[in-house]
């Protein structure tokens, strides 16, 4: 039995006298609602959790509930977008709340503290799944494979984890120790890997059909898109991702004064700014789209993050937006420079936007190499009746293919790569997979509705200044030396302290202390809504105050049935 406290001035022989729930055509209920950081994290992750275990100095706490869904958040909070950030109720009031901040803190404490993951028991007889790629996508089905009891076996074709993470991300961004780190504490929890052993070469689907009882596919998007102008081609064209390739493995790109750039998405920022460390002068980046906006529909602008670009451009990289390539100039077969012009901006008959060459606003650069960064595809190779000749696999939401038992996700499946997307991919097919093992029907997802802005009562929350993680200057900025540094825990735990808990109880007592007629009782344990907090509906009026004076939109006035 729960004990009950009724606010102070609740005092037998007082308001107590009058039951005055007779009166009430509405009632408060309490609401817990889906905050819109959650809502938007690509991963899964609710970031109002681990804030509000930050803020109590739970930090191990709040990283189990990170790790609940994302494995991998040392190296998300270097280089996930962070979607919730841009969603954050706070960015309407003052500045979203520093998610990724928060989310990178908690990754480097785990392994700095050496944390464990919370693990069902494995028994002898347990069913086998095959896991192909060890990128973010299979690194995360096999942890929620694994946690959900199966024992998964990951065949990978190079010699290390990380995907692309590792073959091509510069470490100035996410530096190796951090991923290694992070990879090998999460393989550690009994993964197996099986390293140069690459899907179509050295084993089949048929193989694996017979050795295992399930298949996840995550062999990424490694393929560069063809490019060329016009059907023309320099005879040394650097592709982007080889070209990022060779500087993480050697620390050196071909030799150029002068290079533009040809894409709007991470990989050519992160050409750009690789080639301005090795010494390349002159860096220009075209492309189509507009610079990030928040007052432009994501689909108009860069896919790159913003502060890439941004510290691009510090670094003296030139970005022609809403550009295009109209010709390439070849002196022989070598690209001296290409023909730009601007693009307009035009319906079809359809209404769909088109981007056309404005013709009268042709210019010229010239350069010594021109490289196309535009994304890449799947390699098909050992997936050709699967892919049945399209460039990506294709699956439901929860990643099931048309093939029973092969699942499939992360970037050999359509859609915006990245690593936030590939962890949420890998976690919602372990859940397919644990399902199809035990012959069940998966629940089709439902959308909760999130917490808007106009749920929550701002007057109870002070306007404080966001914290940012310390940056390098510009002159610091050298071959690896990571831009950005984390925050410690002391303004980590002041950030947590900006967030307005959107949809779930923060214990203020406003309720309990506010309420007229003490019919809201607090409790001495939690509740399972996440609050300590019941009304006591023999006197609650239905008046609302309640409801008006929380802060976070938890509690709701609903009609009396
Ligand atoms: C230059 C660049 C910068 C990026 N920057 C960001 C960023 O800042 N933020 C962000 O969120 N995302 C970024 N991304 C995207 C992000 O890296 C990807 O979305 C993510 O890595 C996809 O994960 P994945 O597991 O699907 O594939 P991958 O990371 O590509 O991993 C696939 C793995 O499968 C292995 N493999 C492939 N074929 C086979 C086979 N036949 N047999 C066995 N193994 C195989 C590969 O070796 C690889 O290890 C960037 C991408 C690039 C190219
Ligand atoms: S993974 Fe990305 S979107 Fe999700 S909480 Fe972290 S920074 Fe935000
Ligand atoms: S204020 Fe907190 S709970 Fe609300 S969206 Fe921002 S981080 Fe999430
Ligand atoms: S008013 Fe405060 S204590 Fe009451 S439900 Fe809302 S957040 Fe919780």
């Amino acid at each position: 039995m729960q004990k009950l406290t009724r606010a102070a001035y609740g005092l037998p022989g007082g308001s107590l006298a009058f039951k005055t729930g007779a009166w009430r055509n509405e009632r408060p209920v309490h609401r817990p609602g889906h905050a819109p950081c959650h809502a938007a994290c690509p991963a899964g992750e609710n970031p109002q959790a681990y804030l509000a275990h930050i803020e109590q100095g739970e930090l191990q706490q709040a990283w189990l509930s990170l790790v609940d869904m994302n494995p991998l958040p040392a190296v998300t909070g270097r280089v996930c977008p962070h979607p919730c950030e841009s969603d954050c109720n706070r960015g309407h009031y003052d500045e979203a709340v520093c998610i990724h901040g928060a989310e990178r803190f908690l990754g480097d404490e785990a392994l700095r503290c050496g944390w464990d993951y919370q693990l069902a028991p494995v028994d002898g007889d347990v069913q086998r799944v095959a896991v192909i790629g060890a990128g973010p996508a299979g690194l995360s089905a096999a942890y929620h494979l694994r946690r959900l009891g199966y024992q998964p076996c990951i065949f990978e074709r190079e010699s290390l984890a990380g995907g692309i993470l590792r073959t091509a991300l510069p470490a100035y961004r996410l530096p190796r120790n951090v991923l290694d780190a992070e990879c090998e504490h999460l393989l550690g929890i009994g993964i197996e890997l099986r390293f140069h052993t690459a899907l179509g070469k050295d084993v089949s689907m048929r193989e694996l059909g017979d050795d295992f009882s399930a298949v996840f596919l995550a062999p990424g998007a490694h393929k560069p898109r063809e490019w060329n102008v016009e059907g023309s081609q320099p005879c040394d064209l650097h592709e982007g991702l080889h070209l990022l390739n060779q500087w993480v493995e050697f620390g050196a790109v071909p030799s150029m004064q002068s290079a533009a750039v040809i894409g709007g998405g991470n990989s050519a920022i992160d050409v750009a700014r690789v080639l301005r460390r090795a010494g390349v002068e002159d860096v220009h980046v075209i492309t189509h789209r507009e610079l990030p906006d928040a007052e432009l529909p994501p689909h108009a602008c860069m896919t790159a993050n913003p502060r890439e670009i941004a510290q691009a451009v510090e670094e003296g990289v030139t970005i022609h937006p809403h550009h295009g390539v109209t010709r390439l100039i070849l002196r022989g077969e070598h690209a001296v420079g290409v023909e730009m012009v601007h693009m307009k901006k035009l319906f079809d008959a359809e209404g769909h936007l088109q981007r056309v060459p404005f013709e009268g606003t042709e210019s010229v650069l010239h350069v010594d190499q021109v490289i196309p960064a535009i994304g890449q595809e799947m390699e098909t190779g050992g997936l050709e009746e699967l892919a049945a000749g399209r460039a990506f696999l294709q699956t439901d939401h929860w990643g099931r293919t048309e093939h029973d038992g092969v699942f499939a996700g992360g970037d050999a499946t359509p859609g915006a790569g990245t690593v936030a997307r590939a962890i949420g991919d890998g976690r919602r097919a372990a859940t397919a997979i644990d399902a199809f093992l035990r012959g069940q029907h998966i629940t089709e997802r439902q959308e909760a509705e999130s917490i808007a802005y106009q749920d929550l009562n701002l007057l109870y929350y002070d306007h404080l200044p966001r914290v940012e993680e310390p940056i390098l200057s510009v002159e610091e900025r050298k071959a690896d030396a990571e831009v950005e540094s984390s925050l410690d825990a002391g303004r980590i735990a002041a950030e947590a302290g900006r967030c307005f808990s959107c949809g779930q109880c923060l214990a203020c007592d406003n309720c309990w202390t506010l309420c007229p007629d003490n019919a809201v009782l607090k409790t001495e344990k939690i509740l399972e809504d996440g609050s300590f907090y019941v009304f006591d509906y023999d006197y609650c009026k239905g008046c609302g105050i309640c409801a008006d004076e929380c802060p976070c939109g938890f509690i709701i006035m609903v009609e009396e049935e």
